[in-house]
Protein backbone atom coordinates (compact mmCIF):
# COMPACT_ATOMS: atom_id res chain seq x y z
CA UNK A 1 0.00 0.00 0.00
CA UNK A 2 1.06 3.70 -0.92
CA UNK A 3 1.50 6.43 1.71
CA UNK A 4 -1.51 8.04 0.40
CA UNK A 5 -3.66 5.35 0.55
CA UNK A 6 -2.58 4.22 4.01
CA UNK A 7 -3.16 7.67 4.90
CA UNK A 8 -6.25 7.93 2.93
CA UNK A 9 -7.37 4.89 5.02
CA UNK A 10 -6.26 6.48 8.60
CA UNK A 11 -8.46 9.32 7.45
CA UNK A 12 -11.85 7.30 6.61
CA UNK A 13 -10.87 5.73 10.41
CA UNK A 14 -10.63 9.14 11.89
CA UNK A 15 -14.08 10.22 10.14
CA UNK A 16 -15.82 7.27 10.89
CA UNK A 17 -15.06 7.16 14.30
CA UNK A 18 -16.19 10.55 14.95
CA UNK A 19 -19.33 9.97 13.14
CA UNK A 20 -20.17 7.51 15.39
CA UNK A 21 -18.95 9.63 18.73
CA UNK A 22 -20.83 12.28 17.52
CA UNK A 23 -24.20 8.94 17.15
CA UNK A 24 -24.34 10.10 13.30
CA UNK A 25 -25.27 7.39 10.70
CA UNK A 26 -21.91 6.00 9.18
CA UNK A 27 -21.46 7.32 5.99
CA UNK A 28 -22.89 11.17 6.14
CA UNK A 29 -20.15 12.93 6.23
CA UNK A 30 -18.13 12.95 2.69
CA UNK A 31 -14.35 13.40 2.58
CA UNK A 32 -13.00 16.06 0.56
CA UNK A 33 -9.61 15.13 -0.36
CA UNK A 34 -7.68 18.60 -0.58
CA UNK A 35 -5.09 18.24 -3.38
CA UNK A 36 -3.40 21.86 -4.02
CA UNK A 37 0.29 21.43 -4.71
CA UNK A 38 -0.01 17.56 -5.15
CA UNK A 39 1.16 16.07 -8.47
CA UNK A 40 -1.61 14.89 -11.02
CA UNK A 41 0.28 11.30 -9.87
CA UNK A 42 -0.73 12.03 -6.03
CA UNK A 43 -4.32 11.99 -7.26
CA UNK A 44 -4.16 9.27 -9.11
CA UNK A 45 -3.02 6.74 -6.36
CA UNK A 46 -5.53 8.30 -4.33
CA UNK A 47 -8.51 7.95 -7.31
CA UNK A 48 -7.07 4.15 -7.26
CA UNK A 49 -7.40 3.82 -3.53
CA UNK A 50 -11.07 4.74 -3.99
CA UNK A 51 -11.43 8.56 -3.09
CA UNK A 52 -13.55 10.39 -5.82
CA UNK A 53 -13.72 13.62 -4.42
CA UNK A 54 -10.69 16.39 -4.68
CA UNK A 55 -10.60 20.08 -3.51
CA UNK A 56 -8.36 22.59 -5.71
CA UNK A 57 -7.62 26.23 -4.43
CA UNK A 58 -5.35 27.52 -7.28
CA UNK A 59 -7.07 27.66 -10.37
CA UNK A 60 -4.30 27.03 -13.03
CA UNK A 61 -2.88 24.68 -10.94
CA UNK A 62 -6.14 23.01 -10.81
CA UNK A 63 -6.98 22.96 -14.57
CA UNK A 64 -3.95 21.58 -15.29
CA UNK A 65 -4.47 17.93 -13.20
CA UNK A 66 -8.00 18.39 -14.56
CA UNK A 67 -6.81 17.94 -17.76
CA UNK A 68 -4.40 15.44 -16.82
CA UNK A 69 -6.34 13.55 -15.40
CA UNK A 70 -9.65 13.03 -17.90
CA UNK A 71 -9.92 9.72 -18.03
CA UNK A 72 -10.85 9.81 -14.28
CA UNK A 73 -14.23 9.47 -12.95
CA UNK A 74 -13.60 12.69 -10.28
CA UNK A 75 -15.73 15.15 -8.88
CA UNK A 76 -13.92 18.66 -8.79
CA UNK A 77 -14.43 21.35 -5.88
CA UNK A 78 -13.16 24.70 -5.99
CA UNK A 79 -12.30 25.48 -2.80
CA UNK A 80 -10.19 28.59 -3.05
CA UNK A 81 -10.89 32.60 -3.01
CA UNK A 82 -12.94 33.13 -5.97
CA UNK A 83 -11.69 36.93 -8.21
CA UNK A 84 -14.90 37.79 -10.19
CA UNK A 85 -12.68 37.60 -13.63
CA UNK A 86 -11.33 33.94 -13.52
CA UNK A 87 -15.06 33.05 -12.68
CA UNK A 88 -15.31 31.15 -16.44
CA UNK A 89 -13.17 28.69 -15.97
CA UNK A 90 -14.33 28.00 -12.54
CA UNK A 91 -18.27 27.30 -14.00
CA UNK A 92 -17.31 25.31 -17.01
CA UNK A 93 -14.54 22.83 -14.97
CA UNK A 94 -15.55 22.09 -11.58
CA UNK A 95 -19.12 20.53 -10.09
CA UNK A 96 -18.84 22.23 -6.99
CA UNK A 97 -17.35 26.12 -5.72
CA UNK A 98 -17.44 26.10 -1.83
CA UNK A 99 -16.08 29.99 -1.03
CA UNK A 100 -18.54 32.08 -2.87
CA UNK A 101 -19.04 35.49 -0.59
CA UNK A 102 -20.09 38.09 -2.98
CA UNK A 103 -23.69 38.18 -5.44
CA UNK A 104 -20.99 39.44 -7.90
CA UNK A 105 -19.05 36.04 -8.24
CA UNK A 106 -22.40 33.91 -8.22
CA UNK A 107 -24.12 35.68 -11.18
CA UNK A 108 -21.05 35.31 -13.29
CA UNK A 109 -20.81 31.69 -12.12
CA UNK A 110 -24.68 31.48 -13.06
CA UNK A 111 -24.43 33.38 -16.38
CA UNK A 112 -21.26 31.28 -17.60
CA UNK A 113 -22.52 27.45 -16.69
CA UNK A 114 -23.15 25.73 -19.66
CA UNK A 115 -27.02 25.09 -19.61
CA UNK A 116 -26.52 21.34 -20.71
CA UNK A 117 -24.33 20.42 -18.05
CA UNK A 118 -25.59 20.08 -14.03
CA UNK A 119 -26.54 22.93 -12.15
CA UNK A 120 -23.26 23.76 -10.12
CA UNK A 121 -23.29 22.90 -6.64
CA UNK A 122 -22.13 26.18 -4.66
CA UNK A 123 -21.39 26.67 -0.74
CA UNK A 124 -21.50 30.39 0.52
CA UNK A 125 -18.65 30.65 2.52
CA UNK A 126 -19.51 32.32 5.97
CA UNK A 127 -17.09 34.94 8.58
CA UNK A 128 -17.37 32.74 11.84
CA UNK A 129 -14.84 34.30 13.53
CA UNK A 130 -16.05 37.86 13.26
CA UNK A 131 -12.59 40.04 12.99
CA UNK A 132 -9.87 37.23 12.64
CA UNK A 133 -11.05 36.30 9.53
CA UNK A 134 -11.05 38.66 6.34
CA UNK A 135 -13.18 35.91 4.03
CA UNK A 136 -16.92 34.94 4.05
CA UNK A 137 -19.95 36.64 4.44
CA UNK A 138 -21.24 38.15 7.80
CA UNK A 139 -23.62 36.29 9.62
CA UNK A 140 -26.29 39.34 9.43
CA UNK A 141 -25.25 39.38 5.40
CA UNK A 142 -26.05 35.69 5.07
CA UNK A 143 -29.53 36.12 4.33
CA UNK A 144 -30.12 38.29 1.52
CA UNK A 145 -27.10 36.54 -0.21
CA UNK A 146 -28.57 32.92 0.18
CA UNK A 147 -31.83 34.15 -1.15
CA UNK A 148 -30.35 35.71 -4.56
CA UNK A 149 -28.32 33.08 -4.66
CA UNK A 150 -30.94 30.32 -4.85
CA UNK A 151 -33.05 32.19 -7.11
CA UNK A 152 -29.89 32.15 -9.95
CA UNK A 153 -30.09 29.41 -12.66
CA UNK A 154 -27.86 26.75 -13.00
CA UNK A 155 -26.54 27.29 -9.58
CA UNK A 156 -27.47 24.66 -6.98
CA UNK A 157 -27.32 26.16 -3.43
CA UNK A 158 -26.44 23.26 -1.31
CA UNK A 159 -25.70 24.80 1.96
CA UNK A 160 -22.57 26.85 3.96
CA UNK A 161 -18.92 26.20 4.19
CA UNK A 162 -16.53 28.20 6.90
CA UNK A 163 -12.79 28.12 8.20
CA UNK A 164 -12.08 29.14 12.16
CA UNK A 165 -9.65 30.64 12.96
CA UNK A 166 -6.72 27.72 13.75
CA UNK A 167 -7.07 27.39 17.56
CA UNK A 168 -6.52 24.24 19.96
CA UNK A 169 -9.69 25.57 22.05
CA UNK A 170 -12.19 23.00 21.62
CA UNK A 171 -14.57 25.12 23.21
CA UNK A 172 -14.22 28.00 20.79
CA UNK A 173 -14.17 25.28 17.62
CA UNK A 174 -16.98 23.84 18.64
CA UNK A 175 -18.97 27.25 18.72
CA UNK A 176 -17.54 28.38 15.13
CA UNK A 177 -18.95 25.51 13.79
CA UNK A 178 -22.12 25.58 15.63
CA UNK A 179 -22.65 29.22 14.20
CA UNK A 180 -22.55 27.37 10.68
CA UNK A 181 -24.49 24.92 11.73
CA UNK A 182 -27.51 26.86 13.20
CA UNK A 183 -26.92 29.88 10.35
CA UNK A 184 -27.74 26.83 7.95
CA UNK A 185 -30.39 25.44 9.95
CA UNK A 186 -31.97 29.13 10.16
CA UNK A 187 -31.87 29.35 6.52
CA UNK A 188 -33.35 26.01 5.71
CA UNK A 189 -36.56 27.12 7.73
CA UNK A 190 -36.78 30.97 6.51
CA UNK A 191 -36.12 30.55 2.99
CA UNK A 192 -37.83 26.96 2.82
CA UNK A 193 -34.90 25.34 1.04
CA UNK A 194 -33.42 22.06 1.41
CA UNK A 195 -29.85 23.10 2.41
CA UNK A 196 -27.84 19.72 2.70
CA UNK A 197 -24.31 20.53 3.11
CA UNK A 198 -22.26 22.13 5.57
CA UNK A 199 -18.54 22.27 3.98
CA UNK A 200 -16.21 22.39 7.68
CA UNK A 201 -13.59 20.68 9.28
CA UNK A 202 -9.59 20.42 8.07
CA UNK A 203 -7.13 17.57 8.95
CA UNK A 204 -6.70 19.48 12.38
CA UNK A 205 -10.13 20.01 13.60
CA UNK A 206 -12.50 17.24 11.70
CA UNK A 207 -13.50 15.81 14.81
CA UNK A 208 -15.24 19.05 16.39
CA UNK A 209 -16.67 19.91 13.07
CA UNK A 210 -17.92 16.27 12.55
CA UNK A 211 -19.39 16.26 16.22
CA UNK A 212 -21.02 19.64 14.82
CA UNK A 213 -23.16 18.35 12.02
CA UNK A 214 -20.53 18.42 9.67
CA UNK A 215 -21.51 17.05 5.98
CA UNK A 216 -18.45 17.48 4.28
CA UNK A 217 -15.13 17.43 5.57
CA UNK A 218 -12.00 19.30 3.69
CA UNK A 219 -8.68 16.92 4.06
CA UNK A 220 -4.94 18.03 3.23
CA UNK A 221 -2.23 17.19 5.01
CA UNK A 222 -3.62 14.41 6.40
CA UNK A 223 -3.60 12.84 3.46
CA UNK A 224 -1.01 13.80 0.81
CA UNK A 225 1.22 14.89 3.80
CA UNK A 226 2.53 18.50 4.03
CA UNK A 227 3.02 20.74 1.47
CA UNK A 228 5.71 23.06 0.46
CA UNK A 229 5.51 26.88 1.49
CA UNK A 230 3.47 28.63 -1.14
CA UNK A 231 5.06 32.07 -2.42
CA UNK A 232 1.75 34.44 -2.00
CA UNK A 233 1.12 35.34 -5.48
C1 LIG B 1 -5.83 23.81 2.31
C2 LIG B 1 -7.26 23.80 2.66
C3 LIG B 1 -7.85 22.72 3.34
C4 LIG B 1 -7.05 21.51 3.83
O1 LIG B 1 -6.26 21.86 4.91
P1 LIG B 1 -5.39 20.74 5.71
O2 LIG B 1 -5.05 21.41 6.96
O3 LIG B 1 -4.22 20.44 4.84
O4 LIG B 1 -6.26 19.56 5.89
C5 LIG B 1 -9.21 22.77 3.59
N1 LIG B 1 -9.96 23.82 3.18
C6 LIG B 1 -9.44 24.86 2.53
C7 LIG B 1 -10.34 25.97 2.11
C8 LIG B 1 -8.08 24.89 2.26
O5 LIG B 1 -7.57 25.96 1.62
Amino acid sequence: MTDIAANLNGVRTLVDAATHQSDRRKGCVTLLAVSKTCSADAIREAAAAGQRDFGENYLQEALDKIEALVDLDLVWHFIGPIQSNKTRPIASHFQWVHAVDRLKVAQRLSEQRDAALPDLNICLQVNVSGEDSKSGVAPEELPALASAVARLPHLRLRGLMCIPEPTPDEALLAQRFGLLRTLRDQLQHTLNLELDTLSMGMSADMAQAIAAGSTMVRIGTAIFGSRPPRPEA
